[in-house]
């Protein structure tokens, strides 16, 4: 080591001196003398580290870094955000958000004991599950249900308990894969079933089923392709014809539907999709869905169909380890429950909303957020454009909502500097650059959140 090294390094505080000068006495006192003793010795070591390339710090400069490095653990990991992506049903940020009027009844959960596993009026050991199979039956029409961690578990359980060593057909236009590694071909075989593979990627017939179905075949699996969409020379059977030859073969017909949709969205201009409700009556006899997706819920899978199908899968030691928690419970409970009223559900489900808002809404809502900001002379430059949405989740990938953005420039920064600064706000606010412009997507800023979102960017630092 060159002497001259050795010598900075040797006038580097110590960590007791650190320790038990004045600051670092009020930091114990703030943090305690672990966590002050990590933030010290991790300060040191950038430190040594620093004075190798030449850059030398004094106690001072270290002090306060330390105090930083406190600070910064002093937050959560896990923070809300502002969603200005436009893209409703973002995965990364954490899907569905949830309806406010689950508060108290998440409150009331959360900090009491319940009758989570307890059959109040007999006084004995009940199901976590039965507080929700009367609602997913009365809404979707099932015989019964499960709920388990996600919708990949959903799949994973039905094909666990219903098709161990047998064959599972599905088209090879349905072998998906839905990303983060979930891929229905290695589903299937990870789940003990054999895959066969069915017709073409484009054209599927029922007779190809037909011909497929053997001795050893354990069902017929129908996976919804999700953002990925096959168009112009293709086809595959309607949901009736597979049902039909399921059962004639005695089979089970297994729906991984995705998204739940419980309720008609052709009303806000969306394609027509398949519900719960539609691809049970159609004769289906397993259909799974998420939670969070545009049920509009916590992340669940949900399970429902046929009752003996259903029993299968709650003697599988599976299930216990796919078991959700009070916490999912009570929001799936709660949120099932605005479904009751289709306009309770339109009015009080966040996602629903953000898909129901029309261009000049959003156009309202920018000119607003426009108009403050001009008032309090913010400092870059503010454009009202036109723009396009998308649901996100895997549902409708080929169909875009038409919004509306402020898009954010400034003659100083770039929009990569513009869009990380909004980042680094106090509540980050995540925002898409597009032609060198950064765009705030109104659809899926809250209107509760935009007085807040308005003082946000007025901390924005342009120089
Ligand atoms: C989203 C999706 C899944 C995975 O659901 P998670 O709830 O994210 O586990 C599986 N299958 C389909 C068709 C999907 O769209």
């Amino acid at each position: 080591m060159p002497n001259k090294l050795q010598q900075i390094l040797s006038h580097l505080p110590s960590v007791n001196a650190l320790l038990s000068c004045d600051t670092g006495r009020e930091l114990i006192d703030r943090y305690g003398r672990l966590k002050v003793k990590e933030a010290i010795k991790n300060t040191l070591s950038e430190a040594r580290q620093k004075a190798t390339k030449d850059q030398i710090e004094d106690t001072p400069a270290i002090l306060a870094r330390i105090k930083q490095f406190l600070k910064a653990e002093d937050g959560f990991s896990l923070r809300r955000l502002i969603n200005a992506t436009g893209t409703v049903l973002h995965t990364n940020l954490g899907r569905a958000p949830l309806s406010p009027l689950l508060k108290g009844q998440f409150l009331n959960i959360a900090f009491s004991y319940s009758n989570l596993e307890y059959n109040i009026a007999a006084g004995k050991r009940g199901s976590r599950y039965e507080h929700i199979t009367g609602l997913l039956k009365e809404l979707t029409g099932a015989k019964d249900a499960l709920v388990v961690n996600n919708n990949a578990a959903a799949v994973m359980l039905t094909l666990t308990a219903l098709c161990q060593n047998q064959q599972v057909l599905i088209s090879r236009g349905e072998l998906v894969e839905i990303g983060g590694n979930f891929r229905i071909p290695d589903v299937i075989c990870s789940s003990g079933g054999q895959l066969c593979e069915v017709g073409t990627t484009n054209k599927t017939h029922i007779e190809d089923y037909a011909r497929a179905i053997g001795e050893t075949t354990g069902a017929i699996l129908k996976v919804h392709t999700s953002n990925f969409r096959l168009i112009g020379f293709s086809s595959t059977p309607k949901i009736e014809e597979l049902a039909a030859l399921a059962h004639a073969h005695d089979l089970p017909l297994i729906y991984d539907l995705g998204s739940g949709l419980f309720i008609d969205l052709e009303r806000f201009g969306l394609p027509h999709e398949v519900s719960i409700k539609k691809a049970l009556e159609s004769g289906c006899d397993i259909v799974t869905f998420s939670g969070d997706k545009l049920l509009g819920g916590p992340q669940a899978g949900i399970i429902a169909g046929k009752k003996e199908y259903i029993e299968k899968m709650r003697q599988n030691q599976l299930l216990r380890a796919l078991r959700v928690d009070k916490l999912t419970f009570a929001a799936l409970e709660a949120t099932l429950s605005l479904y009751r009223d289709e306009s309770d559900a339109l009015n009080n489900i966040p996602i629903l909303k953000m898909l129901s808002l029309s261009q000049e809404h959003c156009e309202k809502k920018a000119k607003i957020l426009f108009s403050n900001l001009q008032n309090h002379d913010f400092p870059l430059k503010c454009e009202l454009v036109a723009s396009q949405n998308s649901v996100g989740g895997g549902a409708y990938p080929e169909h875009l909502l038409p919004g509306y953005a402020l898009a954010l420039s400034s003659p100083t920064l770039s929009a990569e500097r513009l869009e990380e600064r909004l980042r680094a706000l106090p509540i980050p606010v995540i925002a898409r650059i597009k032609n060198d412009r950064v765009h705030l997507e109104m659809r899926t800023i809250a209107e509760e959140e935009m007085g807040e979102l308005l003082n946000l960017l007025l901390l924005l630092k342009t120089d």
